[in-house]
C-alpha cells in the first residue's frame, strides 16, 4: 500500500470520527510518521474531567469504561464508577455471595488505584430491573457526582442487563437534568453522553470518538488486574482483549493508545459557521 493510500484508508478507516483528549496539549493528529497532515484534528475536551461509568457489572465498568475515567483522574479531574449489580452470578464455581464479595472487593481496590469512587446499587445479577426506582437510584448518584461524561453500556447487547442499564442511565440523565424532578440533591446537566466499546455490546456500535489513552494505559491495566477474572479466569481473556483493543484503537486514530467511543445520534449534530 502507498503512503497516500494507507493514509487515506486510516482516515477511511477512522471513519471520521472525532478524536480527544483531555490533556492540556492541542494538537494535528492527522500526522503519519514521515508524511504530511491529513488535516485531522485532535479537540481538547475538558469534559472528560469529571467522568461517571455506569455499567451493569464491575467488569464492563472498569474493563471497558475504566480508561476514561482514569484520564480525568490523571488530568487532575473527578471519576466514579457505578455498578448497577455486583456481578456475583458471574462464576461457574464461587457461590454467588461469596463471588459477589470479592467482585465488590476488587471494584473498590481497582477505584482507589484510579483516585475514584466506586458506587454500587446491587441489583441481582441477570435481573438488574427496568423501572423508575432505578432510574431515580441513578438519578440521585448523577446529581450528587456531577459527571459532565457519562460512559455507558451501548443497547446492541446480548446480554440483558446491558441492554437493561442502557435504558436506565438514558432516562436517569434526563430526570438528573430537570428541576421538576424535586430529589435531595439539586438537578445536574450532564453534559455528554458516550457508549463503551464492549465486546458483548457490538451489535450496531459505531466508532465516532476516540479518547488519547496513553498517559494512563499501563495505569488503567494495573487497576483491572485487580480482578480475578481480569485474567480469564470465567473463560473470557479480558485482559488480552482490552489491552490489545486499546492498541488497535490507537492505530486507528494516530495515538499510542485509544478507546473507541459512541456517541447518541442527537449529539453527533454539529454546528459550523465560516468567518
Ligand atoms: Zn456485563
Amino acid at each position: 500500500m502507498s503512503p497516500t493510500t494507507r493514509r487515506s484508508f486510516l482516515t477511511l478507516a477512522s471513519g471520521g470520527a472525532v478524536a480527544l483528549s483531555a490533556g492540556r496539549e492541542v494538537f494535528d493528529n492527522g500526522q503519519l510518521p514521515g508524511h504530511s497532515s491529513s488535516g485531522n484534528t485532535v479537540l481538547q475536551d475538558r469534559e472528560f474531567l469529571n467522568v461517571m461509568a455506569i455499567a451493569a457489572h464491575p467488569g464492563d465498568a472498569f474493563f471497558a469504561m475504566g480508561a476514561a475515567v482514569a484520564v480525568a483522574t490523571h488530568f487532575g479531574g473527578q471519576g466514579s464508577f457505578l455498578s448497577l449489580s455486583l456481578g456475583e452470578k458471574g462464576s461457574a464455581s464461587i457461590p454467588v455471595e461469596q463471588y459477589g464479595a470479592s467482585q465488590r472487593e476488587a471494584a473498590l481496590k481497582a477505584a482507589a488505584l484510579i483516585g475514584a469512587q466506586a458506587l454500587f446499587l446491587q441489583y441481582p445479577d441477570g435481573q438488574i430491573p427496568v423501572n423508575d426506582e432505578a432510574k431515580f437510584a441513578v438519578c440521585d448518584l448523577i446529581r450528587q457526582y456531577k459527571p459532565s461524561t457519562v460512559i455507558t453500556h451501548w443497547k446492541g447487547s446480548w446480554h440483558k442487563d446491558h441492554r437493561a442499564c442502557h435504558a436506565i442511565v438514558d432516562d436517569a440523565i434526563f430526570y438528573a437534568g430537570l428541576p421538576a424532578f424535586v430529589r435531595t440533591e439539586a438537578a445536574h446537566g450532564v453534559s455528554k453522553l458516550f457508549f463503551a466499546d464492549n465486546w458483548e455490546d457490538a451489535t450496531g456500535f459505531v466508532v465516532d470518538t476516540y479518547l488519547d489513552i496513553t498517559p494512563v494505559f499501563d495505569h488503567w491495566l494495573n487497576a483491572c488486574s485487580a480482578f480475578p477474572m481480569w485474567r480469564g479466569e470465567s473463560g473470557f481473556r479480558y485482559n488480552d482483549y482490552y489491552g490489545s483493543l486499546a492498541v488497535g484503537r490507537g492505530c486507528l486514530s494516530n495515538f499510542k493508545h485509544a478507546v473507541a467511543l459512541m456517541s447518541p445520534q442527537e449529539q453527533r449534530v454539529r454546528q459550523i459557521r465560516m468567518s
